[in-house]
Parts: C-alpha cells; sequence; structure tokens
C-alpha cells in the first residue's frame, strides 16, 4: 500500500475555499446577457447594416494543482531567499534553472545534486517587452532576459529591472527577491550592478537606427498604458530609478 503524504505545511488553504464554489457547481453557467447594436455584413465596416447581436456573461477559469515534483527544492528556496541549482557529479555541469538528471549524454542520466547559488550573474540574451498578455499588461514595458548566474552552466529566464535602453548583452546582474513569495519565477527579477556603462556596439547600440526604433516603440507603449490605466511615463521611469 502506498504510503500516504503528510503535508507538512499548508498555504493553500484560502485559495481552494475560494474556488471551491467554481469546483462544486462548475464553470461555464450562463450568468446573464446583455443586447448590443453592432455593425454587421460584408466588405468595409463603414459599410455595415446594424443588427441587434445577443451576447451572454459565461464565467470560465481554471485551477491547476500541480506538483514541482523532485524540483520542488528549488522553488521552495526562492520562497525562502534561496537560489539553488545542481550539478552533475559525473561532468560536474552546474543547472539552474535546475534538472534532476544530467542532460550529457555521456553521463547516462546522472542524478544531480543540489548546491546553493550565488545571487549574482550576467545578461546571456534579452527581448524588450513592449506588449503582452492581459497579466503583465502593467508591468510594460519591460525587459526580460535569460542571466546566467555565476557558476551555472545554463541560463534562467527572468526579468531585469532597468529601462530598456539601457539593457545589453553580457549586462552583469544581481538577483533580488520580491516581497510576496508564491514559489514561482516571478518571486525573483535581476537588476544590473551598478557602475557599468553600455558598451558602444551592443546590439541596441551600435547603429542609431535600432535605438531610435526602440525608442519611437517605447512612447507608444506610454501612450497606451496612459490610455489603458493612466500610468504615466514618469512613473514608469520611477519603478527602473527606484532599484
Ligand atoms: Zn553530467
Amino acid at each position: 500500500m502506498a504510503e500516504e503524504v503528510r503535508i507538512i505545511e499548508d498555504k493553500a488553504t484560502p485559495i481552494k475555499k475560494e474556488w471551491e464554489e467554481y469546483a462544486r457547481k462548475g464553470n461555464w453557467t450562463v450568468k446573464g446577457y446583455e443586447m448590443v447594436r453592432a455593425l454587421s455584413g460584408p466588405g468595409r465596416i463603414e459599410d455595415g447594416e446594424e443588427e441587434d447581436f445577443m451576447v451572454i456573461y459565461r464565467p470560465h477559469g481554471v485551477l491547476y494543482r500541480h506538483s514541482y515534483g523532485l524540483v520542488s527544492k528549488f522553488f521552495k528556496g526562492l520562497i525562502d531567499k534561496t537560489l539553488y541549482g545542481t550539478k552533475c557529479p559525473v561532468c560536474n555541469t552546474v543547472y539552474c534553472p535546475p534538472r534532476v538528471h544530467c542532460w550529457n549524454p555521456k553521463c547516462r542520466v546522472a542524478e544531480t545534486e543540489w548546491i546553493e547559488l550565488p545571487l549574482r550573474g550576467k545578461v546571456h540574451t534579452f527581448s524588450v517587452m513592449l506588449f503582452s498578455a492581459d497579466a503583465f499588461l502593467e508591468m510594460l514595458p519591460f525587459v526580460l532576459a535569460y542571466v546566467q548566474i555565476n557558476g551555472a552552466d545554463t541560463a534562467l529566464p527572468i526579468q531585469v529591472v532597468t529601462a530598456p535602453t539601457d539593457i545589453f548583452v553580457g549586462q552583469k546582474v544581481r538577483i533580488k527577491f520580491r516581497e510576496n513569495r508564491k514559489g514561482d519565477l516571478m518571486d525573483i527579477y535581476a537588476v544590473p550592478v551598478k557602475g557599468q556603462t553600455t558598451p558602444e556596439d551592443s546590439c541596441l547600440h551600435r547603429n542609431n537606427r535600432d535605438i531610435e526604433h526602440l525608442n519611437r516603440d517605447l512612447e507608444n507603449t506610454y501612450a497606451f498604458l496612459n490610455k489603458r490605466f493612466g500610468i504615466k511615463k514618469a512613473e514608469v521611469e520611477r519603478r527602473w530609478k527606484a532599484k
């Protein structure tokens, strides 16, 4: 008989209660409707004719419940403000994010060992996000980077809190922990180590056209943020300076 799972810590009860009604009644039940008059027909919108449409409101949500399995220590480490990686005892490859088994074919899926890593690294590559899915819109514009933690051979995808025009490949960063940690990669972010200057030949700065395009696109994002949320450009710039 399988041994019973012993729960040693439970921070999930409030969210389980919140979702109890959904679990019992199910999703997809229609909660209400409205009638909307809108344009219809082929061709251009301005040539359309008005029709009555019925719009229904049917809430739909999903509460995922899944295990981090044998990499649980990494995510519990984020909550406890410690960054863990794993090391292969055969080839010494260091993984962060961790892997439970070595990926090197020569090591024949050797089991790795947990090691604590420093809260320092460097930018391996990056993207500037000027638009996003709903959940991240208020964070715009932001930089997502693959950061290679010092001592690791792989790279961790995290946010770098900095002006998008200042990011560059090879930039040294420090890893910081957010206040309200829940056990996922959003619990951490990186900030540039102070005193670095952007190299003139960095991918954003080696020709003026690229940085001009980025600045123009950033202005469009600021205009969107202002219109949608009332967020001002100056408020966004303050987020980067506060770090
Ligand atoms: Zn190995």
